[in-house]
């Protein structure tokens, strides 16, 4: 799952985007959720993924673009989450809301990813974008 940031040229404000798959990265367009603009620069290759392989958030850019987010609390990252999907405005899909659902019970992206076997198959190679 990866999240990326972004600024917004027609604002100027910090957006942080949350994406199903990299896939879907290559096929939507980012757009501000501050104005509705689609003139964004890309601020970091990768904020934070959950990577599959080691089933745990990254944080590989400006901490504090993650403020308030405890990776070691599943639920302080489910609220992180809804909170990105509520500023997206958009339904992220069954998968995305599985996922907060189960945080949010309290499970640790380990037992997610393992309950969920589908998720984080489109991961790029580390280092790409
Ligand atoms: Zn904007």
């Amino acid at each position: 799952m990866p999240i990326y940031e972004y600024r917004c040229n027609g604002c100027g404000r910090r957006v942080t985007l949350f994406w199903r798959s990299f896939s879907e990265i290559g096929e939507a367009t980012p757009r501000c959720s501050f104005c509705g603009g689609e003139d964004l620069t890309r601020l970091v290759s990768r904020v934070a993924v959950v990577r599959s392989e080691e089933s745990r958030l990254e944080a590989l850019a400006d901490p504090s673009s993650l403020a308030g987010l405890d990776e070691n609390d599943p639920k302080s990252l489910a609220r992180w989450m809804r909170r990105m999907s509520q500023e997206l405005g958009e339904d992220l899909g069954p998968e995305f809301d599985e996922v907060v659902d189960r945080l949010e019970a309290g499970q640790s992206p380990e037992e997610i990813e393992e309950a969920m076997p589908d998720l984080g198959g489109e991961l790029a190679p580390e280092g790409e974008f």
